[in-house]
């Protein structure tokens, strides 16, 4: 019945730890997107679904594909996630559904370091610590790595268009994508390296940038 609100603009920076803060003191934003428990009333299409690597929480996505998909190269993610770089796709929040709401979930505020819910916030499994996406102000940018995939064609709806955070990698990719410094569009682009050149960065970090 209820009109679906205005989707807001792309949030570049979503999931970015420089994200404004928002700080919630109720719970009221468990009733929202994409946290909200089932209503019968609403029709969301599980075209993918995603869960942890224990299986306790699961989401589905209601998109085909991505906004955007991207790998990100900060050490930021380097460090939460535990990799050489990370593998987002963004979606807007109402776009995701989680089967149990916030149940079952643990949430980390990165610009305070604390554990408490506070956008930008990063969401993971409380038990097995997968982690399940990272939420901004407006969109998600959720990790690919624990959708079901039903073949190779819904997969490559997720194939990222850049790297981000480049000039903080720990190894080259020479994909021939192009390879922002910062955010992308935000940011200078930078030069690629021929495939056999390509190396683990162990000191100085190259950031050499496109002409
Ligand atoms: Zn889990
Ligand atoms: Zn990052």
């Amino acid at each position: 019945m209820s009109a679906k609100p205005d989707r807001p603009e792309v949030d570049q920076d979503a999931g970015h730890l420089e994200d404004m803060p928002s700080k919630q003191d109720d719970d009221s934003w468990k009733d929202r997107p994409p946290y909200r428990t089932t209503d019968a009333s609403e029709k969301f299409q599980k075209r993918h679904t995603a869960h942890c690597h224990c299986g306790r929480v699961k989401y589905w996505l209601s998109q085909e594909k991505p906004l955007a998909a991207k790998f990100c190269h900060c050490i930021d993610c380097q460090a939460l996630h535990g990799a050489p770089f990370q593998w987002a796709a963004i979606f807007h929040k109402e776009d995701l559904h989680f089967e149990k709401g916030a149940e079952g979930l643990a949430f980390y505020h990165a610009p305070s370091k604390g554990t408490h819910y506070e956008l930008p916030v990063k969401v993971s499994c409380a038990n097995c610590h997968s982690p399940l996406m990272d939420e901004g102000r407006n969109m998600v940018l959720m990790f690919p790595g624990i959708i079901k995939f039903r073949g190779a064609e819904d997969k490559k709806h997720f194939d990222p268009q850049c790297h981000i955070f480049y000039s903080q990698r720990v190894v080259d990719l020479p994909d021939g994508k192009p390879k922002w410094v910062g955010l992308d569009k935000k940011s200078e682009l930078m030069k690629d390296v021929q495939p056999h050149e390509a190396e683990t960065i162990v000191g100085e970090r190259k950031t050499e940038t496109a002409e």
